[in-house]
């Protein structure tokens, strides 16, 4: 699906079930997904429902970007974390090395 036409399921369902309605979907779904990764590491889960789940994860934290118009921030956000990230891992391995 492209990138135009899932943007437009999002709000759809934004404006048909509610910002609360779709709040509480992304904690439903967060805790589904986090079921599925508990009985995964009790070897009584399977990464099918595992990729199902994250599914359901990403669409809803794509709606709540959009429920708050975060999304450049988020973005802005993952960029200073990641940068921070990299230079603490190459400051760990080059700790390692001594
Ligand atoms: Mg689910």
């Amino acid at each position: 699906m492209d990138k135009e036409q899932e943007l437009k399921i999002y709000n759809e369902a934004i404006e048909f079930f509610g910002n609360t309605s779709q709040k509480i979907m992304v904690i439903e779904e967060m805790s589904e997904l986090t079921k599925e990764l508990c009985k995964e590491l009790r070897d009584r889960g399977n990464v099918e429902n595992i990729a199902d789940e994250l599914a359901d994860v990403e669409i809803t934290l794509a709606q709540l970007k959009m429920i708050y118009n975060i999304h450049e921030l988020v973005e802005q956000h993952k960029d200073f974390k990641l940068h921070r990230f990299a230079k603490n891992m190459a400051e760990l391995k080059a700790n390692q090395k001594k």
